[in-house]
């Protein structure tokens, strides 16, 4: 077994092996190697510690000195550095809240180091000299497309319980399932995912939904997981849609929309939530069709709350937010659609209203939606979103006024125009704002300040 290794790392192990130390390239990146996957980084175990691994090299950071691991720097052309985690072998303590187990005990035995790592396949480690070490059949696993624990599943999942986090995050991202007996000590010990960080949990997920198999996360229901740390997308697995748009609960359309827009995190959150409150918006009529009135503004509020809680970033709350609050909106309806100029008018007015950053994305989770429910009227349905972004598209490339900071004039020129500074320049720019959304031609100064006492005597009505 010959692996493909960056001429970084087989420095780096030549010269630990060169001091008479044991050196390996470890986990992510042998298991993708082996996939013929470009890993994200290289990880390397050694037998030295990390005072010795520091003298070695000429640029080092303390990483996790605490940990055993020291970041190894090259540089890499003429700016930036190329970073490699170089980690003494090493027997881990009890995990606790943190990335890393509360405390650690160094070792001189590659195989220990290896027992510690959650699957058999992150469980192999590469050099030229030893080949391929696996200890725990990690290479036949990964033949096998499975993802199995390093010894007990129990125990493995009672010393960390984002394992099971991770079994599923892998198996979305290699499409790999994961053996049964794993899967089912997941089931029992799934209420243990309590006790682990909202960040550690939030960083599993987003690779869980940004990988190749999104709709894996079906795995996190079906092994009680959502009952823990998102119940809210548990009861919507439990919300079944007496609908012609729909032909499955909310829970499974909800799966399938995720593989319809592409890796992007933003994306692939909105489309988890896009229909997060249907379960508390359900009424049923009497001729037995069910309706969810308000899921997107009352979804829009759940979405913020849960992602507070799972401690994503105000930015990415925000974004995720407004996808999911406007992911219904009917801009015009295509049989009233009347002209296109007509059309235009109400797509600057939605874009101006909602904010210009929401697109194209919109337009993205729109479509996926509709992909995602029954073939009713999905042509015309995809024609209506394929309209709103030809507009959009119109609107970009023509530089259409869309705000007040667009406007042709400014609250100076109104300044100097004898109106005294103060709320009445903001409602006055506001009217001229109406005015443009629908007459892009008047956005110039000459006819704005012609217009001026009109635009006053409108104010306030
Ligand atoms: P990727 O970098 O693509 O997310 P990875 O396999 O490199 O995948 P990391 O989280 O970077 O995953 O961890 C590197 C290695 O450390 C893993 O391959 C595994 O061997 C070990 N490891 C990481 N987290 C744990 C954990 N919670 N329990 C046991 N071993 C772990
Ligand atoms: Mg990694």
């Amino acid at each position: 077994m010959i692996l493909k290794l960056p001429e970084n790392v087989k420095k780096i192990i030549h010269m630990l092996q060169d001091a008479g130390f044991e050196a390996y390239a470890v986990g992510g990146c042998v298991r993708d190697a082996l996939l013929g996957r470009e890993p994200d980084d290289w990880d390397i175990t050694t037998s030295a510690l990390p005072e010795q691994v520091k003298k070695l090299f000429a640029r080092t950071i303390d990483t996790g000195l605490q940990h055993g691991t020291v970041t190894v720097l090259f540089r890499a052309g003429n700016d930036g550095w190329d970073t490699y985690e170089v980690t003494t072998f090493r027997i881990d303590g009890v995990y606790e809240d943190a990335r890393h187990p509360k405390d650690v005990t160094f070792t001189p035995s590659l195989e220990e180091d290896l027992k510690r790592r959650d699957f058999t396949i992150n469980a192999m480690a590469y050099n030229e000299t030893a080949g391929l070490i696996d200890c725990f059949d990690g290479l036949s696993d990964l033949k096998d497309k499975q993802i199995r624990c390093v010894g007990d599943p129990k125990e493995r999942f009672t010393e960390d319980a984002l394992r099971m986090m991770r079994a599923v995050r892998f198996a979305a991202q290699l499409g790999f399932t994961v053996v049964p007996e794993t899967l089912k000590q997941i089931r029992e010990l799934a209420p243990r995912l309590a006790m682990i960080s909202a960040e550690r949990i939030q960083t599993e997920l987003v690779k869980l939904l940004v990988s190749d198999h999104p709709d894996k996360f079906e795995m996190l229901y079906q092994g009680g997981l959502t009952d823990v740390f998102l119940p809210e997308f548990s009861a919507l697995m439990k919300t079944a849609q007496h609908s012609k748009h729909h032909g499955e609960t909310a829970g499974e359309h909800t799966l399938i929309s995720l593989k319809k827009v592409r890796a992007d995190k933003v994306l692939r959150l909105a489309m988890l939530f896009h229909d997060i409150a249907k379960p508390v918006c359900r009424t049923t009529d009497e001729s037995g069709e069910d309706h969810f009135h308000r899921h997107p503004q009352i979804g829009a509020e759940m979405t913020k709350k849960i992602l507070r809680r799972l401690k994503f970033d105000n930015e990415t709350t925000r974004c995720v937010v407004n996808l999911v609050r406007l992911h219904d909106e009917r801009i015009f309806r295509l049989e009233e659609a009347g002209s296109g100029a007509k059309q235009l008018r109400a797509v600057r007015r939605a874009v101006s209203r909602n904010g210009e950053d929401v697109y194209p994305n919109l337009f993205a989770v729109m479509r996926a939606d509709i992909l995602a429910q029954s073939e009713w009227m999905r042509t015309q349905k995809l024609a209506l979103v394929d309209r709103y972004e030809k507009c959009w598209r119109e609107i970009c490339q023509k530089n259409q006024c869309l705000s007040i900071k667009d406007l042709a004039i400014d609250g100076s020129d109104l300044i100097a125009q004898g109106i005294p500074s103060g709320p009445e320049i903001g409602t006055i720019l506001h009217e001229m704002l109406e005015d443009v959304l629908d007459e892009p031609e008047n956005n110039n100064k000459e006819y704005l300040l012609e217009h001026l006492e009109i635009y006053q005597k409108r104010e306030g009505k």
